[in-house]
């Protein structure tokens, strides 16, 4: 399958680690937009949040039990923003689900 993330959890695209484990991978986003940027994704490939259902859910649940733990080792103590981008009117770019952790300073209250 042609899909950047699949190759990156694969290793045959360089990324830089910061958490993984039987059903997660996370690393920082290579044009970062907080000073933490991180991108976490499930080792199952999933086009986007719109594929996710009771077959595949422990994936998203892993993630989301893998988050508050990379938060903690990356000292995000004044809070964080969770975003995932789903279809073409969010500019999802990457074909695979992903959640970005964004922190490390103050963000907008803007959404869109
Ligand atoms: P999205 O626009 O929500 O699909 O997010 C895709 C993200 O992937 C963007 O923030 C990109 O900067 C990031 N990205 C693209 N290629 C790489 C890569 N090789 N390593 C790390 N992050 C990447």
């Amino acid at each position: 399958m042609d899909c950047l993330f699949c190759k990156i959890i694969a290793g045959d695209i360089p990324s830089s680690k910061v958490y993984e484990d039987e059903y997660v991978y996370a690393f920082r986003d290579i044009a970062p937009q907080m000073p933490v940027h991180v991108l976490v994704i499930p080792k199952l490939h999933l086009a986007s949040a719109d594929e996710v259902s009771e077959v595949n859910s422990v994936y998203v649940s892993k993630i989301f039990e893998a988050i508050p733990k990379i938060a903690a080792a990356e000292g995000l103590t004044g809070g964080y923003r969770i975003i995932s981008n789903c279809g073409d009117d969010a500019c999802q770019s990457v074909k695979h689900l992903h959640f970005h952790i964004l922190g490390g300073g103050q963000m907008s209250e803007k959404m869109a």
